[in-house]
């Protein structure tokens, strides 16, 4: 058995993927949150500007970004106003 530390709250636990299982939870209620969002408004702006709307941190935007395709595939649709946007947040990980 091999025990990762979960990406999101750093505690430890045995599983696939990167998250723990509680974590995974919160994981799909924020996606949701940031779907939502950003089907309902054409400019994302930054990332914090991001954040600050759906109260989702950075951090966790910028995993969102980087590991789930469909916010991927989502984000890139649209023009961010800011270059601290998307284009940066590998350098924010
Ligand atoms: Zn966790």
């Amino acid at each position: 058995m091999e025990f990762k530390k979960c990406s999101r709250c750093g505690s430890f636990f045995v599983s696939d993927g990167n998250i723990c299982s509680k974590c995974s939870i919160k994981d799909e209620q924020d996606i949701k949150k940031l779907k939502n969002y950003i089907e309902e408004n054409e400019n994302l702006g930054s990332l914090e500007e991001l954040s600050n709307n759906t109260g989702i941190t950075v951090r966790n935007l910028s995993r969102y970004i980087n590991n789930n395709e469909e916010i991927k595939n989502i984000s890139s649709n649209f023009k961010l106003n800011n270059s601290e946007g998307f284009n940066n947040i590998s350098v924010n990980l």
